[in-house]
C-alpha cells in the first residue's frame, strides 16, 4: 500500500471503495483519495453532506453528474458514478495525482511561453469539448485545473459549478472572483460559453506573467477593474500572446473571441498537439464502440459478458461499467501515445470549427414530447439566448434559469389573450378557444391562473451546425401555450 491510501488498520470503505487520505477541502466539502478495490485503481472522491444541500439542489447535482457521467476527455476529469446515502453524496471521478495547477504556477512564478502554451491549449480543448455539449463551467480558475503526473492538465468541476452556483450553495461559495468575468459579476440577463472564454483568458495572463490581470484589495475594487476591463502586460510577453490576451480579455461579451477563433490565432497555433489539432482523441473517447481487450478485463474481475456489453450500450451506470471506464482510462493513460508531442504547424482550413459529429448532443437528445416547436438561428448561442429573454421580458414571462441554455418559463396570460371568449350558448360559435361558462363565473384571477403557461425551452445543436430553439409545455392549456409561442415568434422576427 502506498502512502496516499495512509496505513490506518480501521480504513473506512464504500462500496467497492478503500477510502485514503483526504486530497483538499473544498466549498463544498472533502476531496479524498480512494482504491477501487476491484480493479486496484485509484480514484478522488468528493463527499457533499447532504444537509448542506436542499432536495431540489440534490436532484439537480444528481442530473448534472449523469450528464456529466458521459463525457470523456483527456482534458476533463473523468466522473466515474455517483454514490447516495442517507447523510451524504459521493462523487467519484479521476485522481489526479500531481496537485493544482494553482501551485504549478506559484512555484515557477510564472511560465515560459512553450509552457504555457502547452496548458492552455490542453484547457481549450477540455474546454471546447463541454461547450459543444453545451455544458458551461463558469468557476474557471487554476485551482480547478489539476495535473498528472505526465504534466497534463485536466479541468476538474465542470457542471457542478452550474448546479451549486444558482441554488443555496452560492451562499456558502468562497471563490475568487479574480477570474469572473465582467458580466457575470455584473448579473446580466444571460451568460453562456464565452464567460469561460474570458476566465480562460485570465488563466492565460496569469500563467505568462505569474500574476493576476485584475486584482485589488476590496471587492468593490475588483470588480471596477473587471468591468472597465483595463490591465497592463509586462515587457516581457511576445507580440502574439499579448495580442490573444487582448482578444480574449474584451468586455463586451459579444466582442469577445470565440473558441474557434482562438484555435485558429498564431500564438495558439504554434507547437499545437496533433491530437488537439484534429480532434482525433475526442472521436476516439466519444464514439459509443466497446474495447473488447478492456470488456475482457472486466469480465476476468467476475462479470458476465452480455451484462457488460448491454450495460455499456445503453450507457447504465453499474458496478461493470464503473470498472470498464476505470480499465479504459488507464489503459489509455499507459499505452497510448496521443498525449506524445506530435505537433502540426499548419492546419487544413477548417470551414466548421465546431463541427464534433460524435458529440453533437447525442447525450442530451430531446426526449419523447407531446407539443413542441422549434426555431433555428445561425446566430451564436449567447446572441440568441439574450435575445430570446429580452423578448420574454417584453412578454412579461417569468423564467429560471436550470442550465446554461435551459429555462423553466411561466406565462400568465392577460385577459386580453384570450382573442375568442365565448360563452359556448351559441353551438354555432363554439370552437376550441370557447370555455366553459362555469369558468366565466370564476373571478379573474381564477381564470387567469387556470390558464397559466409552464413552459421550458432549451437551445441545442443542430446537425447543420445552427442552434435549434425547442420548447415544450409542461403544464397549462396547449391553445394558450401555441398563443405565446406566436406571440414570442413575432416579436423575436421584428
Ligand atoms: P472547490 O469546491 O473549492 O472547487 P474541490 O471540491 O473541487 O474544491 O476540491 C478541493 C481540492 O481537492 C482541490 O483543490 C484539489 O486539490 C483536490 N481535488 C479535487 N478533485 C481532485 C481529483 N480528481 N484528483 C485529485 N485531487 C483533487
Ligand atoms: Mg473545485
Amino acid at each position: 500500500m502506498d502512502e496516499t491510501m495512509g496505513s490506518m488498520p480501521s480504513q473506512k470503505t464504500l462500496g467497492n471503495y478503500r477510502l485514503g487520505k483526504t486530497l483538499g477541502i473544498g466549498a463544498f466539502g472533502k476531496v479524498k483519495v480512494a482504491l477501487h478495490t476491484t480493479t486496484k485503481l485509484k480514484v478522488a472522491i468528493k463527499i457533499l453532506d447532504r444537509q448542506s444541500i436542499d432536495d431540489s439542489t440534490a436532484d439537480r447535482v444528481k442530473r448534472e453528474i449523469n450528464i456529466l457521467r458521459l463525457f470523456s476527455h483527456p482534458h476533463i476529469v473523468r466522473l466515474y458514478e455517483v454514490i447516495e446515502t442517507r447523510t451524504k453524496i459521493y462523487v467519484v471521478m479521476e485522481y489526479m495525482n500531481s496537485g493544482e495547477l494553482f501551485d504549478y504556477i506559484t512555484e515557477n512564478d510564472r511560465l515560459q511561453e512553450d509552457e504555457a502554451r502547452h496548458f492552455f491549449q490542453q484547457i481549450i480543448s477540455g474546454v471546447e469539448c463541454c461547450h459543444v455539449n453545451m455544458v458551461v463551467h463558469r468557476d474557471l480558475k487554476p485551482e480547478n485545473l489539476l495535473l498528472d503526473t505526465k504534466r497534463n492538465v485536466k479541468v476538474a468541476d465542470f457542471g457542478l459549478s452550474n448546479v451549486m452556483r444558482d441554488g443555496h450553495f452560492l451562499k456558502t461559495s468562497c471563490g475568487s472572483p479574480n477570474y469572473a468575468a465582467p458580466e457575470v459579476i455584473s448579473e446580466q440577463l444571460y451568460s453562456g460559453p464565452e464567460v469561460d472564454v474570458w476566465s480562460c483568458g485570465v488563466i492565460l495572463f496569469a500563467l505568462l506573467c505569474g500574476r493576476l490581470p485584475f486584482d485589488a484589495d476590496s471587492l468593490s475594487g475588483l470588480y471596477a477593474k473587471i468591468k472597465s476591463g483595463i490591465y497592463t502586460f509586462p515587457n516581457h510577453l511576445s507580440r502574439a500572446a499579448r495580442d490573444l490576451i487582448a482578444r480574449i480579455l474584451v468586455v463586451d461579451p459579444i466582442k469577445r473571441i470565440s473558441i474557434p477563433e482562438i484555435r485558429r490565432h498564431p500564438w495558439f497555433q504554434q507547437h499545437l498537439p496533433k491530437y488537439i489539432a484534429l480532434r482525433t482523441i475526442d472521436a476516439i473517447y466519444t464514439t459509443n464502440k466497446v474495447d473488447e481487450e478492456i470488456v475482457q478485463q472486466v469480465v476476468k474481475i467476475g462479470f458476465d459478458i452480455n451484462e457488460v456489453i448491454q450495460s455499456l450500450q445503453n450507457r447504465l451506470q453499474n458496478e461493470a461499467t464503473v470498472a470498464y471506464h476505470l480499465l479504459l482510462d488507464n489503459h489509455f493513460r499507459i499505452h497510448c501515445s496521443y498525449l506524445k508531442n506530435e505537433f502540426i504547424e499548419s492546419l487544413p482550413q477548417d470551414p466548421n470549427p465546431t463541427d464534433h459529429p460524435e458529440m453533437q448532443m447525442s447525450s442530451l437528445a430531446p426526449m419523447q414530447r407531446q407539443w413542441a416547436l422549434g426555431l433555428k438561428s445561425q446566430a451564436r448561442p449567447i446572441e440568441t439566448m439574450t435575445t430570446v429573454l429580452k423578448v420574454f421580458e417584453r412578454l412579461n414571462v417569468k423564467w429560471k434559469k436550470i442550465g446554461p441554455y435551459n429555462m423553466k418559463c411561466l406565462w400568465i396570460p392577460p385577459l386580453a389573450a384570450y382573442p375568442k371568449l365565448t360563452v359556448g350558448n351559441d353551438p354555432a360559435q363554439d370552437h376550441i378557444y370557447s370555455v366553459d361558462p362555469s369558468i366565466m363565473a370564476m373571478n379573474k384571477r381564477a381564470i387567469r391562473s387556470q390558464n397559466a403557461v409552464k413552459f421550458e425551452i432549451q437551445l441545442y445543436k443542430t446537425n447543420d451546425n445552427r442552434y435549434l430553439l425547442d420548447s415544450q409545455l409542461l403544464h397549462g392549456p396547449p391553445f394558450m401555450f401555441l398563443e405565446i409561442c406566436a406571440a414570442f415568434v413575432g416579436m423575436a422576427a421584428a
